[in-house]
């Protein structure tokens, strides 16, 4: 996996340096979509000579060859980013900012007759609410659900 993009970057012409390989070790053993920002603070204290444009550098490279995706957030500055780009959808928490994946919704697939020939090549969806810490007092039962 690693290996395969390291690969893809330096056919795309670029250098792949220690501060690059490590951004990219964070990224891809990270769960939790982060932000250029949080990468850069990991990666600050393996390398302190980084700054956050080679962060922002690295990952605009890898958005723009299709090895990352970029997250639609509900009112957040930052872009939030996805090492997994294969399909899948996302639980988004309002109170502590988390994503999580989840497996893709199923339904039919929209007709593009309805849509005035719109042509779908991808579709993704977030679904935002409270994650179970986030609903009540760390240590609360969820909210019963009644059948
Ligand atoms: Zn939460
Ligand atoms: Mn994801």
């Amino acid at each position: 996996m690693m290996e395969e993009i390291l690969t893809q970057l330096r056919e795309n012409g670029c250098r792949i340096t220690p501060q690059r390989r490590e951004i990219l070790n964070i990224l891809f053993a990270s769960k939790q979509h982060p932000k250029a920002e949080d990468i850069y603070e990991a990666l600050r204290h393996k390398m302190p000579d980084t700054s956050l444009a080679t962060v922002y550098n690295t990952l605009n490279r890898l958005k723009e060859l299709g090895l990352v995706d970029v997250l639609d957030t509900f009112g957040e500055e930052s872009a939030r980013f996805d090492p997994i780009t294969a399909a899948h959808d996302h639980l988004y928490c309002l109170g502590c900012g988390r994503i999580f994946d989840i497996e893709p919704h199923q339904h039919e697939p929209l007709a593009q007759s309805q849509h005035a020939g719109f042509q779908i090549v991808r579709e993704q969806t977030t679904y935002y609410g409270y994650c179970l810490e986030c609903q009540g007092e760390s240590g609360d039962e969820p909210p019963t659900i009644l059948p």
